[in-house]
């Protein structure tokens, strides 16, 4: 376990107002080319993320910094192991889908800000998408598969969207049944 302090929207059965309202609101554009700030804001999601070792993807207002970037593993999903170097995730700053494509596929998705919960997500199994690299390059990237949900998943954080906004089944844990019913009103 790492020790970066991941935002939630509750923990233990209580609601985190503060940290809600911050993850609830739509995140602001990163001024290109980078200040002195927004290169330090990357380089701290991007340590963040390579520090921890149990996440596929980590979005920057998920570390209470509200703007535009995300991190994830582009490869070995699967295994979640080590992240090595570079080549093992991508970062993408004012990250905006140009295109989604394929069918829309229903799989169930947990997310580090909503503890102990998953949800079933409809997500599109192309997308393409443009931002600016870590460099400050614009670039085009277009992913596919499972890959493509864990993007659709990091950029929804960006406009304040988590997985409890999806309209999917619900699963929490029997012995916190009260607590969830009451917060998403069933
Ligand atoms: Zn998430």
């Amino acid at each position: 376990m790492s020790n970066i302090n991941i935002w939630t929207l509750w923990k233990d059965e209580k609601v985190n107002d503060e940290e809600v309202k911050l993850l609830k609101r739509p995140a602001d554009e990163v001024p290109v080319p980078f200040d002195e700030e927004g290169k330090r804001d990357i380089k701290i999601l991007v340590n963040a993320f390579v520090e921890m070792d149990d996440a596929l993807g980590l979005a920057a207002p998920q570390i209470g910094i509200s703007k535009r970037m995300v991190v994830f593993r582009k490869r070995n999903l699967e295994e979640k192991s080590r992240i090595q170097n570079e080549k093992d995730y991508d970062v993408l700053i004012n990250p905006r889908i140009t295109q989604n494509r394929g069918e829309k596929e229903k799989m169930t998705e947990g997310c580090l800000s909503c503890p102990e919960i998953n949800i079933e997500v409809e997500r599109f199994s192309e997308i393409k998408v443009k931002a600016y690299d870590i460099h400050g390059n614009k670039i085009n990237k277009r992913y596919t598969g499972f890959l493509a949900r864990v993007v659709q998943h990091e950029l929804d954080h960006l406009d304040g969207k988590l997985i409890v906004d999806h309209e999917g089944t619900l699963y929490y844990p029997k012995e916190k049944q009260d607590f969830f019913e009451r917060l998403f009103n069933k």
